[in-house]
Parts: C-alpha cells; sequence; structure tokens
C-alpha cells in the first residue's frame, strides 16, 4: 500500500472533521493527524475507510482507538516539542507515530508480542522511530528513563496505576481512561508537587482493558 493522493485527501477530509465536528483546537495535533498515513496501521481490508473515524480490530484481540479518539486524548495532553513521553499501549503504533509527529521523545510500552513487533516493522518501513520501544507490562512503566513529562495510557485501567505517577515529573500530566471494562472516563492527572495532584475528567470513552503481567 501507498499514501497517494487519494489518502492525503482523505486525511484533510478527516482532520476538517476533527476541527469543525469533534471541536479539536490544537493546530500541532491536527497537523500530525494530517501527516499520518493511518491507512498503513490497518489491514488492507479496511483500506477505504481508514479515514473515517471508526476503531478497527488489530492483533491480540486489540483495536486501533478512533482518529478523534487519538486527537482528543492528545490534544489534553498538551503536549510540547522535546518533551519525553511515555505512552502505555503501543498497539499497531498510529497513535505513537501522531506523538513522533509532534517532536515528542515518545517512548511506548506494550504487552502483546504481536503488536509489538508489528509496531517495530511499521516504524522501521515509515522511517520514523520512537525514542525507546518496550515489549513489558505498562503498570510497570519504563523507571529507568523517568521521570516524563507527558503520560499516555491507550487502555483503560480500574485503578490510577501508582508507578506511573511516580515517573511523572512534578508540573508533568497523565492522561488515562480510569473504569470498567464496559467504560470508563478520560481523565488529567497533574502532578502539582510529589504529594498533590490535580484531577480533570474529559467524558466517558469505551478502551481495550489495561491488562497485568505481560503474555510472552
Ligand atoms: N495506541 C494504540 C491503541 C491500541 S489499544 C493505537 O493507536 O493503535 C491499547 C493497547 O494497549 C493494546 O495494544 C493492548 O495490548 C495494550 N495494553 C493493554 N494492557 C497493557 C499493559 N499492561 N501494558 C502495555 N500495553 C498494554
Amino acid at each position: 500500500m501507498k499514501d497517494s493522493f487519494v489518502h492525503k485527501g482523505k486525511r484533510k477530509i478527516l482532520v476538517e472533521y476533527l476541527r469543525e465536528k469533534i471541536g479539536i483546537l490544537d493546530e500541532n495535533v491536527l497537523q500530525a493527524i494530517n501527516e499520518v498515513p493511518r491507512h498503513l496501521f490497518i489491514q488492507s481490508i479496511f483500506e477505504e475507510f481508514a479515514y473515517e473515524d471508526r476503531a478497527f480490530p488489530i492483533a491480540a484481540q486489540q483495536t486501533i482507538s478512533h482518529p478523534s479518539t487519538v486527537a482528543e486524548q492528545t490534544e489534553i495532553l498538551e503536549l510540547k516539542k522535546d518533551e519525553k513521553v511515555l505512552e502505555i499501549g503501543t498497539g499497531c503504533g498510529y497513535q505513537t507515530m501522531v506523538l513522533m509527529k509532534m517532536n515528542a521523545l515518545v517512548h511506548t510500552i506494550e504487552r502483546q508480542k504481536d503488536l509489538f513487533d508489528y509496531a517495530k516493522n511499521k516504524f522501521r518501513e515509515l522511517n520514523c522511530r520512537p525514542k525507546f520501544q518496550s515489549f513489558g507490562d505498562g503498570f510497570a512503566g519504563l523507571p529507568t528513563f523517568a521521570p516524563f513529562d507527558k503520560i499516555l495510557v491507550t487502555c483503560g485501567a480500574e485503578n490510577l496505576p501508582q508507578e506511573l505517577l511516580h515517573q511523572l515529573k512534578i508540573g508533568g500530566k497523565m492522561v488515562i481512561p480510569l473504569g470498567k471494562t464496559d467504560e470508563q472516563i478520560l481523565y488529567r492527572f497533574t502532578k502539582i508537587s510529589e504529594n498533590e495532584i490535580q484531577k480533570e475528567e474529559f467524558g466517558i470513552y469505551k478502551f481495550v482493558p489495561m491488562l497485568g503481567d505481560t503474555k510472552i
């Protein structure tokens, strides 16, 4: 599959939809979505729908998030150039690539080996690699690379993972969906000081669950 003028045209329409209908204001987020060829991250049978606001199945019973969810999560993260970010749940690598296009220093963790390998190949193919890609359990974070300016969790956890909070800088922000498996509330936690956390809510979503211990 190539990135053709048709794909680029569909991406522009998607970006306008995200701006007008979803209300995404951060031009850097919209620009990154405009640059990432989403159709190259999904199975070819879904190619013609790649720029619709839909989620699709990827390997290991996981899903690529809706473009609107990726855009909203990224906007809420308030990501700035050169910030050190940790993503939990690489999946097929689409969201990772959006973060990379925003010139963040991206570290990403995936617990499913199939998806870890898939994303690794994808990054190689598109010649755009994260700072660090890890196969492991996101609950543990990446202590050797901590602290992070931002942490983005792309799967739903029942409770706030304390270890991730530890790995956030003072002033850092973590965006994470929390709740039971059927639906979650998207939160942004800002670490005001070692003992003070500000919590903001951003509505109801449905993410795949954040699962414990790594399956190899
Ligand atoms: N950002 C991805 C979304 C993938 S869905 C994309 O753009 O495609 C969420 C991902 O989180 C899945 O790939 C799932 O395997 C992964 N995941 C679930 N629990 C995890 C954990 N404990 N640690 C790391 N990744 C996890």
